[in-house]
């Protein structure tokens, strides 16, 4: 992979251009995309996102949004565009796998490929330019950079400005976790510069719950939650029931996992929901403590070092108890 630096040559002239990011991409995957998305049109490229999969619905009044693929629904014209597309901008992921069923065919594209993203250990082989930096807030902030750091910084418009902060703030738990620099609330401040309504940006995403998502989070943290005392762990357990009873959707269970950590004394928070295609585990931790190591050790995941997620084709139950005798040996790094 070589530096990211290398694609501004490359914008100079008309390319078709396909983005795409993480499956069920959140505030900062489809933040980045969008961001790029619009950077990238209004230097005169045509340009498509394609999502490997549905969204939350609380992401839907984002500025080009209505003009995302979602893969999943598309597969035909999804694989149609990126075989022809001259570059793929890979966004807020670094392997391939977490594009779920639009691996092979990102992997078999024969086109350039850059990488911009701020999680663990990348498969640079995959990726002709790229920049990878986990110690970035979001991968919106490093898109604020990328495009700051080329020939086209003026074309830092309301949209580009209105999308970054979007990821930045739902990546950084809205400016409160350990990775929220100055730089970024330098780049912010650029951004209300530029003209950027930040309280609308937060009553879109944070205020336009359902009644039912609303009850859902009041019973999982009334009935499904359980607090380990001994290895200052909080585990939260959201059954199928709990997802049909509630109507949960794509997005529904996004933020539950903080919670935990909002527990005195708490130093990780684990929670697991039992979706159709797998159990999904999400990890929160505060501290030394390193979710990122006991995931891909243990759950088939990783992500960063306080906040991280796993999966799993058996059952529930089988997680919990796995989950709890696992514990056992993180019990000193834990305290
Ligand atoms: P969340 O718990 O919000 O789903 O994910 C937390 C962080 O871990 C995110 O940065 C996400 O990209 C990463 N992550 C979540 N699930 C997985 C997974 O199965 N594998 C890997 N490598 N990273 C994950
Ligand atoms: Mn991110």
């Amino acid at each position: 992979m070589q530096k990211v630096q290398g694609v501004y040559p490359l914008l100079g002239e008309e390319k078709k251009i396909v983005i795409t990011a993480h499956q069920k991409p959140d505030g900062d995957a489809m933040g980045s995309s969008l961001a790029m998305y619009h950077f990238l049109k209004v230097l005169g490229h045509q340009v498509t996102v394609i999502a490997p999969t549905n969204w939350a619905s609380f992401l839907n009044w984002m500025p080009g949004c209505q003009h995302v693929i979602d893969f999943e629904k598309n597969r035909e014209v999804s694989k149609e565009i990126v075989t022809k597309a001259d570059m793929l901008f890979c966004l807020d992921f670094n392997v391939m796998h977490r594009t779920k069923n639009m691996e092979k065919l990102l992997l078999d594209a024969q086109c350039v490929k850059v990488l911009i993203d701020h999680h663990e250990q990348p498969q640079e082989e995959a990726f002709t330019y790229g920049i990878s930096n986990p110690a970035k807030s979001s991968t919106c902030e490093m898109v604020y950079d990328f495009i700051m750091a080329s020939p086209y910084a003026d074309k830092m418009t309301l949209d580009v400005a209105t999308c970054i902060y979007t990821g930045i703030m739902t990546d950084t738990g809205s400016f409160r976790f350990a990775s929220t620099s100055a730089a970024v609330h330098r780049a912010v401040a650029h951004l209300k510069d530029l003209g950027l309504n930040h309280t609308v940006i937060h009553e879109n995403i944070y205020d336009q719950q359902s009644e039912s998502r609303l009850r859902f989070t009041g019973n999982a943290l009334l009935n499904r939650l359980e607090v380990l005392y001994e290895y200052n762990t909080a585990l939260m357990v959201v059954t199928k029931r709990d997802l049909l009873k509630y109507e949960i959707k794509t997005g529904d269970t996004e933020g539950l996992v903080n919670y935990l950590l909002s527990l005195e004394g708490i130093r990780l928070g684990a929670l697991i929901i039992d979706r159709d295609e797998e159990r999904k585990w999400s990890f929160r931790s505060k501290g030394n403590f390193d979710v990122n190591e006991f995931a891909r050790a243990n759950f088939e995941g990783g992500g960063h070092k306080n906040a991280a997620g796993g999966r799993s084709n058996d059952s529930i139950e089988y997680n919990v108890q796995r989950f709890k005798d696992v514990l056992k040996r993180y019990e000193n790094q834990l305290q």
